[in-house]
């Protein structure tokens, strides 16, 4: 019997101006540290035959999978602002696996080696970003928010150099598909208006195939893609992610939240909360997530505009109108998202206000985010810093009488509540115990059990129950990196 591999790579039949076919850089003596079988499964992958010798070779990027057509996708990029080209530098797509369920996922390698979008770069990934990436993904997945997912890492038995030496790995990625902001921008600026016109049809038919194949069907495209960049980063708000790089080449086009870097979870609310080492000036802290994905979507919308109408004027006028939907739609998927963590099944005109004032004595106490949902759902706010705050039992009392103006029971809003409340989140020194635990001491057990709670992250077990603690206080910020 054979791993299962079906690959369809419709990206690889497009015109090669989108990307560059890659050689293989086979890698010394690679190790299966963890697989994702249930994901396997899902493809339509045997987890025994991808633990073999032949398994093992193809996740380490040291063999090519019967099928597949190694490349790398030329995309460019806003990074902080500023446009540049850009490429997988360090990624190997092997092609489109097609599930039992007839389903097309990209099959990616993340630190493959070098490519010839890698510049100064030596094409390679460390061990810890990338378990960082694996679990960080597995545990959006487990909250119910579109992300690229983890199948495997290998470690590749070699050191790559970068403050200090470090061991190298390979992250096997499965994506809707690859395709980003950047990878239209990249057209744009680049490529004929023929090719343009491909990356947008296929991208339609990949992504958006209940489009009518009418002369708006590219305005259409601009509208999914901001309805689905809306709806995903409201669930990362409502979760506390906070995604670190949101450049313009780290957006997909599909919807799914792609390329955990320098990512992590808000613990006290704050909307200034920056983890990244390199935001330095909170581009892209909580609070501005959804000001730039705006930002993002218009720069995608400009690349639209030789399809939108034939008269530049109108195209841009007609992507203006388009982009400046965007704030309103936006807060009504918050809105709805918030009043949903708050029990209320109805709308009022007051929720807004009565949100901000819960948000803003969060802030004031310096409540943990998650937490304090939690507690509000399972009435133990005892646990809380709001507790016995005169303002905030003022707000309960007006939370309270909220609930009961409504057709549902408060057992229904309580459940409704437990729905969209998590227990447990990938904390950030849950994270940085595993990782220490994988990559200092060998030892996988710590991470496999943060990935099992994190699978159910809605559920309230005692294992659940020891996630959800806060770490002991800390005088030092925590501070992420780029995975690079
Ligand atoms: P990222 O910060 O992971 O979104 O990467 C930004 C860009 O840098 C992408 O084009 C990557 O492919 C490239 N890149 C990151 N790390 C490396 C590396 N070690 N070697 C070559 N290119 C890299
Ligand atoms: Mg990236």
């Amino acid at each position: 019997m054979g791993i299962g591999w079906n690959f369809d790579n419709s990206y690889a039949r497009l015109s090669d101006s989108f990307y560059a076919s890659l050689k293989l850089h086979p890698v010394s003596n690679p190790k299966l540290v963890i697989l994702n079988k249930q994901l396997a499964s899902e493809l339509g992958l045997n987890s025994e035959e991808l633990q073999s010798e032949e398994g093992v070779q193809i996740l380490a990027g040291n063999v090519a999978p019967e099928g597949s057509f190694p490349l790398a996708q030329a995309y460019a990029g806003h990074q902080f602002g500023y446009f540049t080209m850009l490429g997988d530098g360090r990624a190997t797509l092997y092609g489109e696996q097609i599930t039992p369920k007839e389903e097309r996922y990209d099959i990616q390698l993340k630190g493959s080696g070098r490519t010839p979008f890698s510049r100064g770069g030596d094409g390679r990934a460390a061990l810890g970003p990338m378990l960082r990436e694996y679990i960080i993904s597995e545990a959006m997945h487990g909250l119910g928010i579109p992300t690229t997912r983890s199948l495997a890492v290998v470690e590749t038995g070699e050191k790559i150099i970068r403050e200090m030496e470090l061991p190298g790995a390979i992250l096997t990625r499965v994506a809707s598909s690859h395709i980003r902001v950047g990878t239209f921008q990249f057209i744009a600026n680049w490529g004929s208006y023929e090719d343009l016109q491909v990356l947008a049809n296929y991208t339609i038919v990949r992504h958006y195939p209940d489009i009518p194949n009418s002369d708006h069907r590219f305005l259409y495209l601009l509208q999914e893609v901001i309805k689905k960049q809306a709806e995903l980063i409201c669930k990362w708000q409502l979760v506390g992610f906070i995604h670190g790089v949101m450049n313009t080449d780290n957006m997909t086009i599909s919807g799914e939240t792609i390329d955990y870097g320098p990512c992590a979870f808000m613990d006290a609310y704050d909307p200034d909360t920056v983890f990244s080492s390199i935001d330095t000036k909170g581009r892209y802290a909580y609070g501005n997530q959804p000001k730039i994905g705006g930002w993002n979507l218009a720069r995608f919308a400009e690349t639209l505009i030789p399809l939108l109408h034939d008269e530049e004027d109108e195209a841009v006028e007609i992507a203006q109108n388009e982009i400046a939907k965007y704030p309103l739609l936006f807060e009504k998927n918050w809105l709805r998202g918030m009043r949903g963590k708050l029990g209320l099944f109805n709308e009022e005109e007051q929720d807004k206000e009565l949100i901000n004032e819960l948000l803003d004595m969060m802030k004031k106490y310096e409540a943990d985010y998650t937490n304090t949902f939690r507690a509000l759902t399972v009435n133990k706010l005892e646990m809380t810093s709001l507790h016995d705050q005169e303002d905030f039992d003022q707000w309960q009392k007006k939370w309270q009488e909220r609930r009961s103006r409504q057709q549902q029971s408060m057992e229904e809003s309580t459940q409704l509540m437990k729905e969209r409340n998590p227990s447990v989140i990938p904390r950030n020194h849950r994270v940085e115990e595993a990782l220490d635990a994988a990559v200092n001491n060998g030892d996988y057990s710590v991470m496999e059990r943060l990935l099992k709670v994190l699978a159910n992250p809605f559920d309230d077990s005692p294992e659940h129950q020891e996630y959800s603690q806060l770490p002991v206080p800390s005088n030092l910020p925590y501070r992420t990196f780029c995975g690079t």
